[in-house]
């Protein structure tokens, strides 16, 4: 059987592609990247979301032999011309402060109307074999920014999108109902063909 490997240790995501993988038929083991400890983290230094997601996928081919995939992923929103982008989990100086983050950007928004809240998920999602070859797919999820946070489930910004079509914030929405319209399940499963074209 092949195997494939996810630049990740997050095991949410992992379960999330290995669903995908097998709701598509195919028979590929997913482990993740924590399987191999000593391979250190790679910098991010791509300047889109793509690039950033095929760096880790080739660095995790490169040191494994193993087929690999790499996400990455942001918030974009339109009357900031797509920032915090790839910013997005050290939009307020410190990696990985959500609550921080989340703050400075209902600040900078304060006097922006409704009609002009949108904004959108983004996830690149690539796939590097260890002879280099290289794809990259993407999957976004629209919305609209709220003035306040609602909702207690997901992380980072989830608790202000509203995606198009609902009453409810993601941080609102189940885990099962946010991963069925996620800009990541969206890319995810766009890569189902790209697997099965490039592995078989
Ligand atoms: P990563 O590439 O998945 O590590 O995401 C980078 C940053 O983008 C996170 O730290 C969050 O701030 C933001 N982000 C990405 N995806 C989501 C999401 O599904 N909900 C909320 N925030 C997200």
């Amino acid at each position: 059987m092949t195997r494939l490997i996810l630049a990740t240790r997050n095991t949410g995501k992992i379960t999330e592609l290995r669903a995908i993988l097998a709701e598509a038929g195919l028979p590929h083991e997913l482990i993740g990247a924590d399987a191999y400890p000593d391979i250190p983290d790679v910098k991010e230094t791509g300047v889109t979301f793509a690039e950033n997601a095929l760096l880790k996928a080739h660095a995790l081919a490169q040191a494994t032999g193993i087929p690999a995939v790499a996400d990455d992923s942001g918030l974009c929103v339109d009357v900031l011309g797509g920032a915090p982008g790839i910013l997005s989990a050290r939009w307020a100086g410190r990696h990985g402060d959500d609550q921080a983050n989340l703050d400075l950007l209902l600040a900078q928004l304060s006097d922006i109307a409704e009609e002009h809240r949108g904004a959108h998920f983004a996830c690149a999602a690539a796939l590097a074999l260890p002879d280099g070859t290289e794809r990259v797919v993407e999957g976004r999820l629209t919305g609209t920014l709220r003035h306040a946070p609602a909702g207690t489930n997901g992380f980072g910004y989830d608790p202000i999108l509203q995606p198009d079509g609902q009453t409810r914030t993601c941080a609102e929405l189940t885990p099962a109902e946010k991963n069925a319209i996620s800009h990541r399940g969206k890319a995810f499963r766009a890569l189902v063909p790209v697997v099965r074209e490039l592995l078989g």
